[in-house]
């Protein structure tokens, strides 16, 4: 089973969520694999510290020109939608940053005066927490491409032998958030009880909906507000599997990376039941 851990607002404890049930439900002997595709800013290994065994490059395709072959007709600038090329007199200019990688200008020089290079944006790395599987992206400081990461991270889970999978998404509802979450079997989305967390839970469940994804809520810091949260899921039929009530424990043990679940028993017991209760309903469930 696929499960993706996402919030349409950053700073909910999506992460914290995703960890803990990581760590839940390995403790209860499943065999987990974590995904960590929050690729701009991976913090899932702060609370799991993995042993990380394994660097890959992530590269996309780049254009190199070779100026000696060039005639500066302009077409491979013309053909190219993201502006990473400009012909100017007697040059070619490339701007890396803005090369989406299409491969496109290769094919349309009439001159074969486009090479295909190789760019890196970021490094996929994997190891293990305890008995976890840890995988994690990571994108280089300053580029802009985290989809490329994610869809190369991803690509490793057709030969995983794991019962579960667990996929810690990126926040926000942008094209790097529907890479990580589309072909889950279910999407848990991680919401706080304020105007803000309802405002953009209420654009995940749009997002997971479009997509085809069952889903169910989790209420974290939850408290007297909560009706802004549950007036939402009643609407839309959602279920809410969890609240996490708002704790300084929970809050103490967070800032000083230790997984509450670790550390207070009960908790495990408690994601364990959201496995259970996503299990029953999810038709990918075996
Ligand atoms: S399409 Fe080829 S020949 Fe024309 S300007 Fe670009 S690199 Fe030069
Ligand atoms: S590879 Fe695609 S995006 Fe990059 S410069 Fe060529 S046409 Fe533009």
């Amino acid at each position: 089973m696929k499960l993706a851990v996402l919030s349409g607002k950053g700073g909910t404890g999506k992460t914290t969520v995703a960890v803990n049930l990581a760590l839940s439900l390995a403790e209860k002997g499943e065999k987990v694999l974590f995904l960590d595709t929050d690729v701009e800013e991976p913090n899932a290994g702060l609370y799991m510290k993995p042993v990380l065994e394994e660097s890959l490059p992530v590269t996309i395709a780049q254009p190199e020109i070779d100026q000696g072959n060039c005639d500066y007709c302009g077409e491979c600038a013309n053909f190219c939608q993201f502006n990473a090329l400009a012909v100017a007199e007697g040059v070619v200019l490339t701007f890396p940053e803005l090369c989406h990688g299409c491969g496109g200008c290769v094919l349309v020089c009439p001159k074969e005066a486009i090479q295909e290079g190789k760019r890196e944006i970021g490094v996929i790395e994997k190891g293990w927490a305890d008995s976890i599987k840890f995988w994690q992206g990571r994108l280089n400081i300053g580029e802009p491409f985290a989809v490329p990461v994610t869809r190369y991270l991803k690509n490793g889970l057709a030969d995983v032998q794991e019962d579960i999978v667990i996929i810690d998404a990126p926040a926000g509802v942008s094209c790097p958030v529907i890479e990580a979450v589309r072909d889950s079997d279910f999407a848990l989305l991680v919401t706080e009880p304020t105007p803000f967390g309802r405002h953009d839970l209420e654009l995940a469940l749009k997002m997971v909906d479009h997509l085809g994804i069952p889903s169910g809520v989790v209420i974290n810091r939850a408290g007297k507000n909560n009706d802004l949260i549950s007036e939402l899921c009643q609407e839309r039929n959602v279920p809410i599997l969890l609240e996490i009530e708002f704790s300084k424990l929970l809050a103490s043990l967070g800032s000083i990376g230790i997984p509450f679940s670790r550390v207070l028993p009960q908790w495990q017991e408690r994601f364990w039941g959201i496995y259970q209760s996503i299990k029953e309903g999810c038709p990918c469930a075996s």
